[in-house]
């Protein structure tokens, strides 16, 4: 955690709701600061990815830095085009013929996961956005089959991955049409990952790498964490630049929203079983659901690990789902109904992932303005948001 930001404590108001995500537009600054000197050095073009994150109240100071979006569906794109601005590049595993109609009005970039895609809408797709006075840059996903030791569910190089085409797919193909390549293989990882990959990259795919104009490394860079080695991205997309003469484009969610923001919650009850468990009024499985997923951990504030502190519990959801369990922690007193707990790092891949599961509220969205320092509530959700996903 960074020193010179106050501590998530002083940030939030007694009487806040919950549950509710609250992001801080400072840490989020912070963040940018690091992205900024990335491009500064290389030229390379950050875009935020909103798969991870896309909490568009803070779209405009994002914009400050980062050239635009990377957008997996028609809503994503039409969110970026609308509320972000700068360039729009899209890529999803499989177009239908409507996403491609709604994607050449909304899109700068367009990304193909096949051949059979390429051929099918490319040229429908130029023919939209020409008809509508724009022009559309085209690319393709390269699988280089090369496994940085990412967790299976999120390894797009794994054996079975319908990710990405494959260097032999490549073969006697001609690329007229297409100005780009795009690559995404890392899911949290330093960039000697990234230089390996490129490496393969330049073994496999060489031979079309001069012909293009850009490429794109995806995301998956933890670029913003604090260690990561910055010194060598830069050189390693420099070396792309220098040796191809392409621009480069970096997507990263995590990265820019990365420990920007807290989920705050309150203990309901403490129930006995094989040991206390707390049931706080948020959700692992609606709220939360990369814990289960990934799985992982989240750290809470004064919290430790078992038997760290004086009393272990287990801290869980209220939705019916038995599996709706957070982790283990150690507190110095046990939790009581009433007591807020803050977890941390929670503004990337929760809200944007977030569902009503049992009707259970959403938590509601809060932002620390950057100067005031002061709290404010940018969205709460009610029933109507639960019923009108229904029918
Ligand atoms: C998920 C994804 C990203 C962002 O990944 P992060 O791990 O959040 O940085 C970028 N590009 C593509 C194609 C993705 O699928």
């Amino acid at each position: 955690m960074r020193e010179d930001l106050n501590s998530w404590d002083e940030l939030l108001p007694e009487a806040l709701p919950t549950p509710c995500f609250v992001v801080d537009e400072d840490r989020l600054l912070a963040n940018l600061a690091i992205l900024s000197s990335v491009q500064q050095h290389t030229g390379a073009k950050i875009l935020l990815a909103l798969k991870g994150f896309a909490m568009f109240s803070v779209f405009p100071l994002l914009r400050r830095v980062l050239h635009g979006v990377c957008a997996s569906s028609p809503h994503e794109a039409r969110l970026g085009r609308e509320e972000f601005g700068g360039e729009v590049h899209v890529f999803a595993a499989a177009y239908s013929e409507d996403d491609i109609h709604e994607l050449a009005l909304l899109a700068d970039h367009l990304v193909f996961n096949s051949f059979a895609q390429r051929d099918r809408f490319l040229e429908p797709a130029r023919d939209c956005a020409a008809k509508a006075g724009r022009s559309l840059a085209f690319g393709l996903r390269v699988n280089p089959e090369h496994s940085e030791g990412a967790v299976p569910l999120y390894d797009p190089c794994s054996p079975g991955s319908r990710l990405g085409i494959r260097s032999v797919v490549f073969a006697g193909r001609a690329l007229s049409d297409i100005s780009g390549l795009h690559f995404h293989t890392l899911c949290e990882q330093d960039a000697a990952p990234l230089a390996r990959t490129l490496a393969v990259i330049e073994r496999t795919f060489g031979e079309f790498l001069p012909g293009m104009r850009w490429l794109n490394i995806g995301g998956g860079h933890h670029i913003t964490r604090p260690g990561y080695d910055l010194p060598l991205l830069c050189r390693c997309i420099t070396r792309m630049r220098d040796a191809y003469g392409l621009d480069v484009y970096i997507e990263p969610g995590e990265a820019v929203a990365l420990n920007a923001g807290v989920l705050v919650s309150t203990v309901l009850d403490v129930v006995e079983a094989d040991m206390p468990v707390a049931l706080l009024d948020s959700s692992a499985s609606a709220h939360m659901p990369d814990v289960l997923e990934m799985p992982y951990r989240p750290e809470v504030i004064h919290a430790g690990k078992p038997g760290e502190k004086s009393w272990t519990c287990r801290l869980a959801g209220k939705s019916c789902l038995a599996g709706d369990v957070i982790g283990e922690y150690s507190f110095a007193a046990p939790l009581q109904a009433g007591d807020r707990l803050i977890f941390l790092d929670m503004a990337h891949y929760t809200m944007v992932k977030t569902t009503t599961f049992n009707g259970l509220a959403l938590p509601g969205i809060a932002l620390v303005e950057n100067g005031s320092r002061a709290l404010r509530m940018v969205r709460r959700f009610g029933y109507e948001d639960f019923k009108t996903r229904l029918s």
